[in-house]
């Protein structure tokens, strides 16, 4: 190692207590947005229940619409090319951004510190080891394809919309009947869920049981965004080779079986930044998140304050700016809601 290097990573000065903490800082974090998650479909469930039954008024949860990304995502396309911002989910589009941009610059801290789906995922695994004793390995063989098979969703919604889809094409699907009450269609699906569906997502609970982030790793195309968007972020896991014992108890730790001790820089798209390896890393100043050159190492609280920050930012500059309810009235949430249960009903009409 060159003499300017080690002197770059003299200047770390980085206190690994600082990390210690971390754990506990994003279980906090993840709880957050679990209980405004949790809160936000409570409240959707009883504006779709008024909807259908009548009795006092209940204002919808705009934050029902972080579950549409791929109507946000056709929404993005939309604003860029004709500076409209849509009024029929645009607090979809607000989150998509938000997450968008922790994902450029934070890597994936959306799967580790925000998704509650992620949230899910690590606990479901952490019971496989706890019953099982260890989670099932998956060779490299198998892994590699079956990680690309999430980028293989990505880049089947994201051609279709970026290569098939113009201006007019975009606008009929976003103010179109299908995308007006696609947040109450997905609840409906989900209260009235089939036989089919129950079982893939019961395979899918057991398969995540037995082998570690089985979905986030596999199939979520939203964590092949996040983790495409991550190659690019400033800021990535860093180790000292200078005092790196090579105890492996990174590598150990990392739940996305990365091989942290061998690297000097964390590159991998799977690296969801969930500061894991630093809390574990034993030895002072060897194991750190930091922005590239200027080798600021990044605490735990200081990911999670950027975390919630950007959350806030952008959902609180929506509130201002009124970007943020959408333009439906319930009269005509009603009307569509009757026209859905009339079998009569052509679903593609206006
Ligand atoms: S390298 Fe570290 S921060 Fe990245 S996923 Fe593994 S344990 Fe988490
Ligand atoms: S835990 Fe720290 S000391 Fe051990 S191998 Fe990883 S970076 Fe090196």
């Amino acid at each position: 190692m060159s003499e300017k290097k080690v002197h770059d990573f003299e200047k770390l000065k980085l206190n690994t207590s600082d990390y210690k903490s971390s754990p506990k800082i994003r279980l906090a974090v993840q709880l957050f947005f679990l209980i405004a998650t949790l809160y936000t479909g409570w409240r959707f469930v009883l504006f779709v229940s008024y909807l259908q039954e009548g009795g006092e008024a209940v204002t919808r949860p705009p934050g029902v619409e972080a579950f549409l990304p791929i109507s946000s995502l056709m929404a993005l396309k939309y604003w860029v090319l004709t500076g409209d911002f849509n009024s029929i989910h645009p607090a979809g589009l607000v989150l998509f951004m938000a997450f968008v941009v922790m994902g450029l610059f934070l890597k994936r801290t959306f799967c580790s510190w925000v998704c509650p789906v992620g949230l899910l995922s690590e606990y479901l695994w952490k019971g496989g080891q706890k019953i099982f004793g260890k989670n099932l390995p998956i060779p490299r063989w198998l892994d590699y394809p079956l990680r690309s098979l999430k980028y293989l969703i990505l880049i089947f919604f994201a051609w279709g919309i970026f290569m098939d889809m113009g201006a007019e094409d975009l606008r009929n699907f976003i103010y179109g009947a299908y995308n007006r009450i696609a947040d109450i269609k997905m609840m409906l699906f989900f209260a009235h869920i089939s036989t089919f569906s129950l079982v893939v997502i019961i395979v899918l609970i057991l398969l995540s049981v037995v082998i570690k982030n089985f979905w986030c790793r596999y199939l979520c195309p939203y964590g092949a965004l996040m983790g495409f968007l991550g190659l690019f972020s400033p800021a990535k896991i860093t180790r000292n080779p200078e005092t790196c014992t090579d105890c492996r108890a990174c590598t150990e730790s990392c739940p996305a079986s990365i091989q942290v001790h061998s690297k000097t820089r964390i590159r991998s798209d799977e690296c969801t930044a969930c500061l894991t390896c630093t809390s574990v890393c034993p030895e002072p100043d060897t194991l750190s998140f930091n922005i590239y050159k200027q080798k600021k190492p990044m605490s735990g609280k200081m990911v999670a304050v950027l975390v919630v920050l950007i959350f806030l930012l952008f959902t609180g500059i929506a509130r201002l700016t009124g970007h943020w309810q959408n333009s439906i009235n319930d009269d005509e949430y009603k009307t569509r809601m009757e026209q859905m249960d009339n079998p009569e009903y052509n679903h593609t009409g206006e």
